[in-house]
């Protein structure tokens, strides 16, 4: 293998996701005094606009220097006392994750399996939160978008589930690789706890764990006993209040943050919506149309618009299409995990992205699947994908008020807690 592989490398994973020129530009900056007057302009209009992005108007949004994982564990501290009793659903490697979080936390946590390309069972929540007549669960956990099999799950219907059981829990929800790509509403859905990192929608490096905090949930701090310290909010309100975080905060990052929520504002969050749903139609026209293979959501109403994952023949080991896409053709494309190990390959379509860097992807894996075997019609996927984009239009038809922007083109109305 050459040293160097010429031309750029085509990145596909889903997150991190590519980081727009301008937000890169944006971050080349000399450090300054985090403790200067002027910091807390940069600070406060990051953690302001934020709060846009997680549709929230009576939340308050907190940055940590850390990864999504960080912001689970800063949610489910601040929020729970040891023992606590969560339920939670478990349907793909990140959902099992906050869950084997929870219980090395010292939660209680009740785990409804799920088959892996399932979202969260609803009607089994609703059941068991009707069930708990004692109002035992203190937390409820939902995973938006399973990035491990390419799931997005309903969150207003977790929500209607708690309603219909006249159920108390807070709400947990990650939102990592949903936050500013598939359409997310914290107050419409009464979410309390909404747990994102910085290097999916937000198109910038891994770094930030970011986590919107509902006012019930900022009410159930002071009687959460679990032990917090790095992570603790009490510390991040007090400091965030003067535009100050508790500790040195990475400089690049909110710069970069800044940049990335113009361009964000900038096209509107309901086109951003809008175009991943528009990009992820393709890449499943090419996946079920051109290569007559199968994605890992067993369900059209599961389809994630940020992530497709793709299950390959029985024999064929998917690692192998993995590794031939990345040395052979420069491509970087999404393993399997866990569970799917070797099941599949899943192609990341979201944050900065368009219709042909997309067909980087699929002309790439379509390669990769030919050489190691697998029988798909060359150009298939291509053809289908494009059929799908030169015939679809990649903007809504009409123009999205600025208010629509913000409360969503299908509001239906508040459903909160
Ligand atoms: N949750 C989901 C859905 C994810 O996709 C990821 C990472 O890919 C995480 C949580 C963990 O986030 P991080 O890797 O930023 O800690």
């Amino acid at each position: 293998m050459p040293t160097r592989m010429p031309g750029r490398n085509l990145l596909f994973v889903p997150g991190p996701t590519n980081v727009p020129d301008r937000v890169q530009r944006a971050m080349m900056v000399a450090m300054e005094d985090h403790r200067s007057s002027k910091f807390p302009e940069l600070s406060t209009s990051v953690l302001t606009d934020l709060r846009k992005v997680f549709k929230t108007d009576t939340g308050q949004v907190f940055i940590f220097p850390s990864s999504g994982t960080g912001a689970w564990e800063a949610a489910l501290t601040n929020t729970l006392s040891p023992r606590d009793k969560i339920l939670a659903s478990r349907f793909g490697q990140f959902s099992h994750l906050w869950i084997d979080m929870a219980q090395r936390l010292g939660y209680d946590v009740e785990v409804l399996e799920a088959d892996w390309g399932e979202g969260v069972p609803l009607e089994r929540y609703e059941e068991r939160l009707r069930a708990d007549t004692r109002k035992k669960i203190k937390g409820v956990l939902a995973c938006h978008n399973e990035t491990a099999t390419g799931v997005t799950s309903d969150i207003a219907g977790v929500r209607r589930a708690l309603n219909a059981a006249g159920h108390p829990a807070l709400l947990f929800v990650d939102t990592v690789s949903s936050l500013a790509s598939i359409d997310f509403r914290m107050d419409d859905w009464g979410v309390d706890l909404a747990v994102s990192g910085s290097q999916k929608g937000l198109m910038l490096p891994a770094g930030l764990g970011i986590l919107g905090v509902s006012r019930k949930a900022l009410e159930a701090m002071p009687s959460a006993t679990s032990r917090r310290c790095y992570f603790d909010l009490a510390d991040m309100i007090k400091a965030n209040a003067t535009g100050y975080f508790p500790y040195t905060p990475s400089l690049p990052m909110l710069y970069g943050l800044r940049e990335s929520l113009n361009i964000i504002f900038e096209d509107g969050l309901e086109n951003i919506f809008f175009r991943h749903h528009y990009l992820a139609q393709g890449v499943r026209a090419a996946v079920t149309q051109g290569w007559n293979l199968q994605l890992c959501a067993k369900a059209p109403k599961w389809y994630s618009d940020t992530v497709s994952a793709i299950m390959v023949p029985e024999g064929i080991n998917a690692g192998h299409v993995i590794d031939v896409a990345f040395r052979r053709y420069n491509l970087a494309l999404g393993a399997g995990l866990a569970k799917v190990a070797g099941k599949l390959f899943r192609i990341g379509h979201l944050g900065d992205l368009n219709e042909l860097m997309l067909m980087g992807a699929i002309a790439g894996a379509e390669m990769a699947m030919l050489d190691v075997g697998i029988k798909v019609a060359p150009g298939s996927g291509v053809g289908a994908a494009s059929s799908y984009w030169r015939t679809h239009d990649p903007v809504p038809k009409r123009k999205v008020s600025q208010e629509e922007q913000f409360y969503g083109a299908h509001s239906t109305g508040s459903i909160q807690g």
